[in-house]
């Protein structure tokens, strides 16, 4: 048995201890369902009395008191005539059991002590094999029975569940950590970007230093580009519906389509991405063999309609800025350019410490073929390719991700863990038969015929918005040096150190670096304690022996003091820190 099932089975089974302490709780407690989450498990329930956040405690004690008596998990399936015997009292566990009699499913209880549940399996045999102090219950939240609003409001409770005290303690100081680098936190201590309740939720806003930030990625991203031949291109963020029934976007987007009426009475939507544009660019002239692959580049807005319940801080916005780029190529030409691909989130991902990216395969699921664009002889030849792909570039060991292709083509989904160790998907790069087909986008081959080419889709950030909120709290708002929006500070002691403050600063900003001279009426040790909290990567502090030998004190965010510097020394250790795009 592998970590992973283990743990599954290890919190399946907390979730069984959870419904036993919520029977003590409450004796006619009505149970829903007890799933295994990422990090622990829940229960939904519908209590005569519902529990505070206080009576939790009393959960664990009582769940702790049957883990110390060693109870036996057993297993049977069972009739429906006997599934409605034991769940007689419980209509939620009835709603499950004739429903999944109906499906034809097989129907098994699992016993616990003397608390039998409805449930397909997967659990340790005794409670002695997890640990009384590897779990903790953490909140109690509303849920609809099945979601769905029209049903009763259950209490859901939450616990974290891991195999050891040790790895519960490692995950709860993780989050901690991920609570002071939490985004949308620095983002406000940072300026970098806001939200207005006139523009709506889920639209950020760029101040000017967050503006800094998202060009200097882009144009980082956009230097590896051009140097391997792609070109920039421009489309309008609107389109009429044509163009999204003949990509196929209008039936099978449909939900996620932002809709403008004209005055004219004609149906336009906002691009929820922006290939079908880029489609026309290429079909608007006939190309040979000797054009390809074009290579198209964009940096732009698509907007695609979310829940507003699931928009969050920038990792789940309205208005997503893509760095989007699709490849039109022939078949023998693929390689080459997700290669070429590959290389660049390599690099670009290296350069902020995400090392060892993982990959994972994401594939359609064949059980819903519906979702999906075209035919499984096309799917197939698409997917084969990909796996061919992954195994020329070494992957063996990647994740199977059944289900989680676009509804165009398969993906190389690249994974990177942060520096607190959470897993960010981060860029993708997308294989695409069909939008050519549906789109007739050829080219004329050596031998005269039209041939249909493929289309690369790729966007290295991906989005510009989770990106940045990815990077913000992997470098907990330490910006390196390139990429801060303010790059040094500058700190004159008293009004005599004014003017060859200013100076310096002069100098600087000549030569393109960012400078705030922190000259104002506060107090020295209050514009020190500005230039840490703005997390500024150098600071310069200049009295009177600066002034006196035209030199300069450095001192660095990350390293303390560095010492007296002449101007031509701090431009030259700047420029390198900076071309080198030093971490
Ligand atoms: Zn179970
Ligand atoms: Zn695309």
């Amino acid at each position: 048995m592998d970590k992973n099932e283990k743990l599954h089975n290890i919190r399946h089974t907390f979730a069984h201890l959870l419904a036993m302490a919520a029977r003590e709780f409450d004796p006619n407690v009505k149970m829903g369902i007890g799933p295994v989450t990422d990090d622990g498990f829940y229960y939904d329930f519908l209590f005569t009395k519902a529990p505070t956040p206080d009576d939790l405690k009393s959960f664990e004690k009582s769940m702790r008191k049957f883990i110390n008596q060693k109870l036996v998990m057993t297993g049977r399936e069972i009739t429906t005539e006997e599934g409605v015997k034991l769940f007689a009292s419980q209509p939620f566990k009835m709603e499950l059991l004739h429903e999944y009699a109906e499906e034809g499913k097989i129907l098994t209880a699992y016993t616990l002590g003397d608390f039998t549940d409805l449930c397909k399996g997967g659990h340790v045999t005794n409670t002695s094999e997890v640990h009384a102090d590897a779990f903790t219950l953490t909140r109690i939240a509303g849920a609809y029975w099945r979601s769905d609003e029209k049903n009763p409001m259950l209490t859901r409770i939450y616990g974290y569940a891991f195999e050891t005290k040790a790895e519960l303690g490692a995950y709860e100081t993780m989050l901690e950590e991920a609570k002071k680098r939490d985004h949308r936190k620095l983002g406000k201590e940072l300026g970098l970007f806001v939200f207005s309740d006139l523009v709506g939720a889920g639209l950020p806003l760029w101040t000017p230093k967050g503006t800094i930030l998202r060009e200097l990625l882009n144009d980082y991203v956009w230097s590896m580009r051009k140097k391997k031949g792609y070109q920039k291109v421009t489309i309008p963020h609107i389109t009429k519906k044509e163009l999204y029934q003949t990509s196929g976007h209008w039936d099978k987007y449909s939900d996620d389509l932002f809709k403008v009426r004209t005055r004219e009475d004609r149906e336009y939507a906002m691009k929820p991405m922006n290939c079908p544009h880029h489609t026309q660019i290429f079909a608007a002239f006939p190309k040979s063999y000797r054009d390809m692959p074009e290579r198209y580049a964009e940096t732009t807005m698509v907007y695609r309609d979310e829940q507003s319940g699931e928009l969050s801080g920038l990792s789940r916005v309205l208005a997503i800025t893509q760095d989007d780029a699709h490849v039109f190529c022939r078949e023998n030409q693929i390689e080459d350019e997700v290669f070429i691909i590959w290389d660049i989130i390599d690099q670009f991902y290296k350069t902020f410490g995400f090392a060892n990216l993982r990959v994972r395969f994401s594939r359609h699921d064949p059980e819903h073929f519906e979702k999906y664009l075209g035919t499984t002889e096309v799917w197939k030849k698409a997917e084969d390719a990909i796996l061919s792909l992954m195994k020329k570039r070494g992957v063996t060991d990647y994740i199977d991700g059944k289900g989680e292709a676009a509804i165009y083509g398969p993906k190389i989904d690249f994974i990177a863990k942060d520096s607190i160790g959470r897993t960010q998907q981060i860029a993708t790069i997308q294989l695409d038969f069909n939008q050519p087909l549906n789109f007739n986008l050829t080219c004329t081959n050596e031998k005269g015929e039209k041939e249909t080419v493929v289309m690369i889709h790729c966007a290295i950030m991906g989005s510009i918005e989770r990106f940045l909120s990815v990077i913000i709290e992997h470098l907990g708002g330490n910006f390196p040096l390139w990429l801060s929006p303010i790059q040094v500070a500058i700190v004159p002691i008293g009004e005599a150190h004014y003017a060859y403050a200013k100076q310096v600063s002069d100098m600087l900003e000549e030569k393109d670096i960012r400078v705030k001279l922190m000259h104002d009426n506060d107090s020295l040790g209050k514009r020190i304690r500005n230039v840490k909290l703005e997390r500024i990567p150098y600071t310069i502090v200049i009295g009177d022996e600066e002034v006196g030998n035209k030199r300069v004190t450095l001192e660095s965010r990350d390293n303390g003091k560095i010492g007296q510097l002449s101007i031509d020394e701090l431009l030259a250790r700047f420029a390198k820190e900076i071309t080198d795009k030093a971490r």
